[in-house]
């Protein structure tokens, strides 16, 4: 089973018969500093018609706190004996309490994803699908390995720049045919040179799912959970980028496309290796 975090009870005071209705409720608290152990919550009504729960005070009172006390009972606190017994004003605490209650809906959210335990086993199948993220990544490498650097400079310029004013494409106007800048306005899955599968895939959806669960085994008061939230409510667009660059990369690697490489304009060195280069796309996907 997955760890989840803690969900404290959400607390919500609209009257003074919610708080002495609640089961552990007690007055008259005798004003010893160790007696008053927590805030829970703070409460503001329109009358005074709350009554402070020190024995020394009592006083009628329209906004305090509900605190826990050392003998694990709860009572309140008019402003005055809050201040007096955590040092804290109204204000603050409110504002303290209104980011513990923003953290606490964080949990619950990413609660929901620690149970469904479905987002690994979409990675594994993305990765392990015939011509999947696996493939795609090795089949990638070995092509990044084998063909020249300024191939590789190209098409990631392709696949990156709208501009038309970059050198490249002043090449392909004054240096190419007709036909070499129909293959290169015909070449397909250029994607694959802009985004990186590894990334996309790993670093974007499993990394943070990782951490989480981490976070989520030993909480801890500093680290912030509302990246988390964004990385969960991204997820879904996330996992379509990555299917759609899987689907880029089959379309780059079939024979008809890679065969149009060649007419992309190269330095003659690397112009020869390209048309030469004896890469096989089903070798380097069997190491997959
Ligand atoms: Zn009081």
């Amino acid at each position: 089973m997955s760890t989840t975090f803690h969900i404290e009870e959400e607390i919500n005071l609209k009257s003074w018969d919610d708080i002495i209705n609640r089961p552990c409720y007690k007055s008259s608290i005798k004003p010893k500093k160790f007696n008053f152990t927590h805030i829970s919550a703070s409460y503001s009504f329109k009358d005074e018609s709350a009554r402070c729960g020190v024995s020394d005070c009592l006083k009628d009172h329209s906004r305090g706190f509900l605190v826990n006390t050392s003998d694990e009972n709860e009572t309140n606190l008019c402003e005055n004996c809050g201040n007096r017994f955590f040092n804290v004003s109204f204000e603050k605490q409110k504002k303290i309490l209104q980011n513990i209650n923003t953290i606490r809906k964080q949990k619950i959210q990413l609660n929901k994803i620690l149970e469904q335990n479905i987002i690994r086993d979409q990675v594994n199948e993305l990765k392990q699908a015939s011509q999947g993220a696996n493939w795609l990544y090795h089949v990638l490498t070995s092509f990044c390995d084998t063909y020249p650097t300024e191939l590789l400079t190209a098409l990631k310029e392709l696949a990156t720049k709208t501009d038309e004013n970059t050198a490249l494409s002043e090449l392909i106007e004054n240096e190419c045919d007709q036909s070499q800048r129909d293959n290169i306005g015909q070449l397909q899955g250029l994607n694959i040179f802009a985004l990186d599968i590894r990334e996309e895939l790993i670093g974007k959806i499993l990394k943070p799912l990782i951490e989480l669960k981490k976070l989520a085994d030993n909480p801890d008061e500093i680290s912030s959970l509302t990246r988390y939230c964004k990385w969960a409510d991204n997820l879904d667009e996330q996992f379509v980028i990555v299917e759609k660059l899987i689907k880029e990369g089959q379309l780059f690697f079939t024979t008809w496309n890679l065969e149009k490489l060649k007419s992309i304009p190269l330095p003659k060195a690397s112009a020869r290796l390209v048309k030469s280069v004896s890469w096989n796309i089903n070798k380097a996907a069997k190491k997959v």
